[in-house]
């Protein structure tokens, strides 16, 4: 059998689905995706072995790993009992075990507490009424991030509790769903590692920094900006030790807060490519889409392939006020030197979903981060 023969199946056709397909595609390696019809992945995947269907549905899947050697998914929030009933007869790749705890954000902090990483303290709640969540305000201190434990994306799960007062309000916003609450973590910059689980090694890409804008993941600059290299190594490291007490191979994100002293908390880990990984593409040899494809088929990853060729900034462009507004960003950026654009092809834009994102690379940070301004304002102008 040739190397590139295995049929990879992926749960989830969206953005990242598509960036998975686009990496395969180029090996040669057939992609069958589970997700409506016509998702993004399937657009640019012509065969007709994919499945119609939801990632959550336990015969969608089981349809999907009927024709599939591997199964892997671009998203956390997936049926893991469909992925368990299929693990006898296809390879799941990360773990369903890991994918369930991480999909858990409380459950997944609990498993990372085993292994010393470092995280902002917390408190699960279990009657979630103000009574209980005052006690854990006196216990965490305000602010504090009151958090859904579940089918957290975009911040969408998360509550600022500034003070006692706030309580109400936070129950309201996030009634109806399991919840933990996290100290707050004064944070001077949000870090991001895409890390590479291999079948015997844990690779990192450099450290990144994130500006998220609304919870949302605005902007990315690849190497972090004026932070050294002793805290890009730390960082690198926290990120690998916390991915190795997870079971399977594939690319994973870890999200970290830099505080104020430069330690490093852990803020989340996603069991998938990720948003903060996007700058691979452009900035290192192997993206983490082609990591990701090589990871789960145990192909060769050289570690050099890893490491940032050129300073890279990331920006996403996200449904703003009008319909067509993501395409005016992308048609100013096809003027921008060094800007190469990626649009999602996902129909029509709803304000705050990713349509598509740009990257600009640069000799130097700075040329990028004057090429990319004029992006950024745009960007800033047509906000919903
Ligand atoms: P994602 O889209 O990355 O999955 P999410 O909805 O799971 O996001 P988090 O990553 O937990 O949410 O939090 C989103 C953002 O909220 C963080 O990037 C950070 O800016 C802020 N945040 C989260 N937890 C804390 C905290 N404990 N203290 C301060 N800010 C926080
Ligand atoms: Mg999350
Ligand atoms: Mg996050």
């Amino acid at each position: 059998m040739a190397w590139n023969s295995p049929k990879v199946g992926i749960l989830g056709g969206g953005q990242l689905g598509r960036m998975l397909t686009e990496a395969a595609n180029r090996l040669n390696i057939e992609v069958h995706v589970l997700d409506a019809e016509n998702a993004p992945a399937k657009q640019i995947s012509a065969h007709g072995n994919h499945t119609v269907g939801h990632f959550n549905n336990q015969q969608s899947v089981q349809e999907l790993a009927k024709n599939c050697d591997v199964v892997t998914a671009e998203i956390e929030h997936v049926n893991t009992y469909a992925l368990e009933a299929v693990a006898s007869q296809v390879k799941v790749e990360p773990s369903w075990q890991s994918i369930r705890i991480i999909q858990n954000k409380y459950d997944q902090k609990k498993h990372l507490s085993k292994y010393d990483i470092p995280m902002a303290d917390y408190r699960e709640l279990v009657e979630n009424t103000p009574e209980e969540l005052a006690k854990v305000g006196e216990l965490l201190g305000y602010p504090m991030m009151l958090k859904s434990k579940t089918l957290a994306y975009d911040g969408r799960g998360n509550y600022p509790v500034k003070s006692k007062e706030d309580i109400p309000n936070a129950l309201e916003a996030l009634k109806d769903r399991p919840l933990y609450a996290e100290k707050w973590a004064h944070f001077k910059m949000e870090l991001a590692v895409m890390v590479v689980k291999t079948k015997d090694s844990v690779l990192s890409y450099p450290t990144v920094e994130t500006v998220q804008e609304d919870s949302i993941c605005k902007l990315v600059y690849a190497p972090a900006r004026n932070v050294s290299d002793a805290i890009n190594k730390k960082a690198q490291e926290l990120a690998r030790n916390a991915v190795a007490a997870f079971d399977g191979k594939g690319v994973f994100g870890v999200e970290m807060f830099l505080l104020e002293d430069d330690s490093i908390l852990l803020c989340e880990i996603a069991s998938r490519v990720h948003n903060s990984g996007h700058y691979t593409i452009e900035g290192c040899g192997l993206s983490q889409f082609d990591a990701h494809m090589r990871a789960v088929l145990d192909l060769p990853i050289p570690p050099k392939s890893l490491e940032l060729r050129q300073p890279s900034i990331m920006l996403n462009i996200i449904g703003g006020a009008t319909s067509d507004s993501h395409l005016r960003v992308a048609e100013h950026a096809l003027s921008i030197p060094n800007a190469s654009i990626h649009l999602y092809s996902k129909g029509a834009a709803r304000p705050g979903r990713k349509m598509g994102h740009i990257t600009v690379t640069g000799a130097t940070m700075y040329e990028a981060e004057t090429n990319i301004q004029p992006l950024i304002d745009l960007v800033d102008e047509i906000r919903a």
